[in-house]
């Protein structure tokens, strides 16, 4: 038999559906079921060529209301497909807002192994099936290129025609078509018209980061850790901080970790570094970050703000990294 192509879907605008073909705003996202989408799309069996196509429907989310569970339902689909010697790759429909989080928690989790060989595409739209031009046909034709080039493997976007390594992605417009950019890390490559044109080398795994990393990944349905992210402003006095610390409301779980979203080179007010301070001093594990778009922090010569450890990522992908981190320490212990 043929390798097959496995579509999975999660919904996302790329499956939205509005009450006008001129409204690219109020529509409602994971509507328009996988099938009906890949049925749509021109041009489909020319880009799979030899390969067959098999398509599943994993959920219908807005991506801005995910969670947790959301991942791991993903993330096993996505294994079992992987694991399977008669799939090529993988491609994912996803809501641009939270692509970036679950991407990055895919790039984590996922086996090495399995990403090594295969491709995971993801892909998305900005305006909704139903729009007078929508993006999401294009997008996903693209993506079927890029899981289609033999030899491609690795976690990858592929949006506008650019191919992004998918750890590194980060949505930076909220209406453009193009909305995503994988800051200093580039272009994996472009599709042009049919063809992928590679420019850099495929994705390279997720490395294990600064914090301290203990060996095993959280378990199917084990709760991960609450992990809050704290931004450092003007006139940031560490109250956020101190209400965080509070006893949790009746139904919330107690918080363990903070990322600090830092100003600049992962700065932050007296008043905040105090806050965080005292939040460490009871057992709650801070990392810093910085909220600039591009870079990382760098550590000081001096060793100023060293009693919070910097994680080389944005704020969003640190929570998931603290949150993998936190979940993986209680797991082993
Ligand atoms: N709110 C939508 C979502 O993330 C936005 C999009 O897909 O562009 O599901």
């Amino acid at each position: 038999m043929a390798d097959s192509i496995v579509y999975l879907g999660t919904g996302g605008t790329i499956a939205g559906s509005a009450s006008s073909a001129q409204d690219n705003l109020s529509y409602t996202s994971g509507r328009v079921p996988l099938g009906d989408l890949l049925a749509a799309l021109p041009g489909l069996p020319e880009r799979l060529g030899t390969h067959a196509m098999l398509h599943e429907q994993v959920f219908q989310e807005d991506s801005k209301d995910m969670d947790l569970s959301h991942w791991q339902v993903l993330a096993a689909r996505v294994a079992h497909h992987l694991g399977s010697a008669s799939v090529r790759g993988v491609v994912i429909t996803h809501g641009t807002d939270t692509l970036e989080e679950t991407a990055f928690y895919l790039a984590r989790t996922l086996p090495a192994s399995l990403l090594a060989g295969k491709p995971v595409v993801m892909t998305c739209a900005m305006r909704p099936a139903t729009s007078l031009s929508p993006d999401g046909p294009q997008n996903l034709r693209d993506a079927t290129v890029v899981a289609a080039t033999s030899g491609a493997h690795g976690l990858m976007l592929v949006c506008q025609g650019q191919v992004l390594d998918g750890a590194q992605v980060q949505k930076i417009h909220p209406y453009q078509l193009n909305p995503f950019d994988a800051g200093d890390h580039g272009m994996v490559g472009v599709v042009e018209e049919t063809q992928l044109r590679l420019l850099g080398g495929w994705p390279r795994p997720v490395p294990d980061r600064a914090v301290k990393t203990l060996a095993g990944r959280p378990t199917s349905g084990q709760d991960f850790p609450r992990v809050e992210i704290v931004f450092n402003h003007n006139g940031a006095d560490g109250a956020i901080v101190r209400a965080l610390c509070a006893p949790p409301s009746q139904g919330d779980a107690p918080v363990q970790g903070i990322v600090l979203a830092g100003t600049g080179n992962g700065t932050m007010h007296r008043g905040l570094e105090a806050a965080l301070r005292a939040a460490q001093s009871l057992g709650v594990t801070v990392v810093r970050t910085t909220r600039c778009a591009r870079g990382r922090v760098l550590p000081r010569a001096d060793g100023r703000g060293e009693a919070f450890p910097i994680l080389e990522l944005s704020p969003v992908k640190a929570r998931i990294e603290l949150m993998l981190q936190l979940a993986a320490r209680q797991a082993a212990a």
